[in-house]
């Protein structure tokens, strides 16, 4: 069982009923600044990965005889028959030696420690920032009697309906992003090349919640120019929501959002619907009236569409196998710019057909996503090693930018002023 195990610390009570003092003009909100204080508490959490319930406690302050303490409510509140694994933080009280002299007598506990300055990787981390969003921010107590009420009124309401947190990538993935964008950085041309971040779901393919917000945040820390936000598993009104939220917060930074509405098959773990059949019924194909209501909706800068693109499949038993050709129904494309009229993306870019793809962009598709035909070299370079791989991917690249896309010499016409 893994657990994501943190402290929220110095949880003021604080009482905001007296009136507050009249707002300077042109600042607007309605909570007062002058409260009082009325002392501090500190909130242990367990969130459990598996399904999402927590183990709450407070507790006045925040040492490790307090951590030890929670250590044992998570042996009293957890099947005895498992191992337990914690995935805490750096932080000193996690590794007295008192805790660590605990730990050994009772095996079952592994601890997993956070690398410093990416405290975010642990999950629990966005339930506390959900528990000051919906709860701590806006409340009024009295006393720290009724604070701790509260945290306990909340922890309830959240094992009532618990939501799994979980990243669409493994936490060695998300660390390899970050390398990839120190790399990024060291290397960077932009007379060429602008950062992005594609693909971050709001739900992955096993219908599971990802925490994207957390990670597009990240992203844009470290420095991404632009990021996806990907809701087409949503319903229309779920991914104006997550894609509006998105927006508001990279727009706050300067950064480009892509969102993306209908469905672009191929990543599925089955294997993918019949090619014909699907591009002869137009399923999953994206709706131009719910594109226009999105676009409005959202302030997105571009979006990504379904017209008869798919993605390479990339289950372990198709990741080989030679991409489906596919078309590009462009009356549809048209019909959906006309409502939109910001800039599209077609994901799937791999083997379409190159008539298809000018046509295209004629009509408004302004990004092409490609992966397939650089990822399979790239793979099959890897079996002899790293150097052939990297190789092999620079050659594709160059071949589907020059053969493919026919970009060579086209610097001056896309980026003048370089
Ligand atoms: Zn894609």
């Amino acid at each position: 069982m893994v657990l994501c195990v943190d402290e929220k610390s110095q949880i003021q009570a604080l009482d905001r009923t007296q009136p507050g003092l009249p707002l300077k003009p042109g600042r607007c909100g309605t909570m007062t600044h002058d409260y009082k204080r009325h002392g501090t508490t500190t909130l242990f959490a367990a969130l459990s990965t598996l399904d999402g319930t927590l183990l709450g406690d407070c507790m006045p302050q925040h040492r490790h005889q307090e951590f030890i303490r929670f250590l044992k409510r998570i042996d009293q509140h957890t099947p005895s028959e498992l191992d337990l694994h914690l995935i805490v933080d750096n932080y000193a009280t996690h590794k007295h030696p008192r805790v660590e002299r605990w730990l050994r007598r009772h095996p079952r506990f592994h601890l997993h420690f956070t690398p410093t300055s990416c405290s975010w990787l642990n999950l629990v981390e966005r339930w506390f920032q959900n528990l000051t969003e919906q709860r701590l921010r806006r409340g009024s107590f009295h006393n720290v009697k009724e604070l701790i009420q509260a945290i306990g009124d909340y922890i309830s309401g959240h094992d009532q309906n618990p939501r799994i947190f979980v990243w669409s990538a493994s936490v060695e993935r998300i660390l390899t992003k970050v390398a990839k964008c120190k790399e990024y950085q060291r290397l960077k041309d932009e007379r060429f090349t602008r950062l992005h971040l594609d693909h971050v779901p709001v739900v992955d393919e096993d219908n599971l919640s990802v925490d994207y917000e957390g990670i597009i945040r990240e992203a844009i820390e470290l420095g991404y120019q632009s990021v996806m936000v990907d809701g087409s598993r949503l319903s229309l009104e779920e991914n104006t929501r997550a894609t509006r939220k998105v927006a508001e917060v990279a727009h706050a930074a300067g950064v480009a959002v892509e969102g993306e509405l209908g469905a672009v098959f191929g990543h599925e773990a089955g294997p993918p619907p019949p090619y014909e059949e699907l591009f002869a019924s137009g399923k999953g194909f994206t709706a131009p009236g719910d594109a226009k209501r999105l676009v409005e909706e959202t302030h997105v800068d571009w979006l990504s569409v379904a017209i008869g693109n798919v993605h390479g499949a990339i289950s372990d038993a198709l990741r080989n196998a030679k991409k489906v050709e596919a078309r590009l129904d462009l009356k549809h494309l048209d019909c959906i710019y006309s409502n939109v009229n910001i800039p599209l993306v077609l994901h799937g870019g791999s083997g379409i057909k190159k008539e298809y793809i000018r046509e295209a962009v004629r009509r408004g598709i302004a990004k092409i996503n490609v992966a397939t035909s650089i990822r399979q070299p790239f793979e099959v370079g890897m079996k002899e090693s790293p150097a052939a791989a990297r190789q092999a991917a620079f050659d594709a690249t160059v071949q589907v930018l020059r053969e493919e896309l026919g970009l060579q010499g086209t610097r001056r016409v896309i980026n003048p002023e370089a």
